[in-house]
């Protein structure tokens, strides 16, 4: 999944749980907060290029292999801030990490690991697999949204997103 799909992704879960859990219209604060949120697990990117152990464009970001893109992860980060912040901010962030993990599910080069920290094996509706013709960084992207299933997705994302953000 692209950043797009991620943004539109966050304000449709946004909206769904703050209309349909809590029964109010998510607020603009709460909609830019949801986007945040939506894209924290890939801030996984930025710290493994910080730590050097990832190089844009010369090898494969393995973070899906990462335990900071596990559900058991974002789970745990969520009953933690249960009591600290209360149910609802709560239940929000873990159905926007948990989310963005379903979306990783959706289009992506190897998966999500469901199952660890049980099994490492990674789940994926439909893998795509173009690193092995050494295609990372920008060039991955565009062999990825070449695929109608990823254009679909992407698109019905980011309109259903863009409605929830702007309809009253
Ligand atoms: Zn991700």
């Amino acid at each position: 999944m692209t950043i797009v799909g991620h943004i539109g992704g966050s304000l449709l879960i946004a909206g769904v749980v703050e209309r349909g859990a809590f029964g109010r219209p998510a607020a603009p604060a709460t909609l830019g907060l949801a986007v945040l949120v939506g894209l924290l697990p890939d801030a996984d990117a930025l710290l493994a290029l910080a730590l050097g152990r990832w190089r844009p464009r010369q090898a494969m970001l393995a973070h899906h292999r990462y335990p900071t893109h596990a559900p058991l992860f974002y789970a745990l980060l969520a009953l933690a801030l249960w009591p600290l912040a209360g149910a609802e901010p709560a239940i929000l962030f873990g159905a926007l990490t948990l989310g963005h993990l379903l979306l990783d599910t959706w289009g992506t080069d190897d998966g999500i690991m469901w199952l660890w920290p049980v099994s490492r094996r990674q789940f994926a509706v439909w893998p795509t697999h173009p690193h092995t013709d050494l295609v990372f960084g920008w060039r991955y992207y565009w062999h990825y949204v070449r695929h109608w299933r990823a254009v679909a997705a992407e698109a019905l994302l980011l309109v259903g997103g863009l409605a929830v953000a702007l309809l009253p």
